[in-house]
């Protein structure tokens, strides 16, 4: 993952405060730009992504170790490892992961303020 979260940073102390009054937000990137798979989907609509047979019955990410296929992992695995990874980093700067509500595919990197 390579985002720049020192830039990402500087960003939120310059955005606006959101209608809520309580949290500030900026535009990471696309889901079609960011994510592994580079396919936007959600979890009862998802026959345009690769899933193997492994991931269809548990959650990935599975064991990095392990890949779920024989080889690597399937698109679903990947994707749901970046998410995890984001929320992860996110969480460390005491941010957090959400998409536009008016653009689904839209990431945003959020901040709430006391
Ligand atoms: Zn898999
Ligand atoms: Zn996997």
């Amino acid at each position: 993952m390579n985002i720049n979260w020192q830039a990402v940073e500087s960003e939120l102390e310059l955005a606006p405060l959101e209608a809520d009054t309580r949290s500030r937000l900026v535009f990471l990137g696309t889901i079609m730009t960011l994510t592994p798979s580079g396919k936007y989907y959600t979890p009862f609509a998802h026959s345009n992504v690769e899933v193997c047979d492994a991931c269809q019955y548990h959650e990935p990410p599975c064991d990095p170790g392990l890949p779920c296929s024989t080889t690597q992992c399937c698109e679903a695995c990947k994707d749901a490892a970046f998410w995890l990874e984001l929320e992860t980093e996110a969480e460390k700067r005491g941010l957090f992961v959400t998409t536009s509500p008016d653009c689904p595919t839209d990431v945003l990197i959020g901040q709430l303020i006391d």
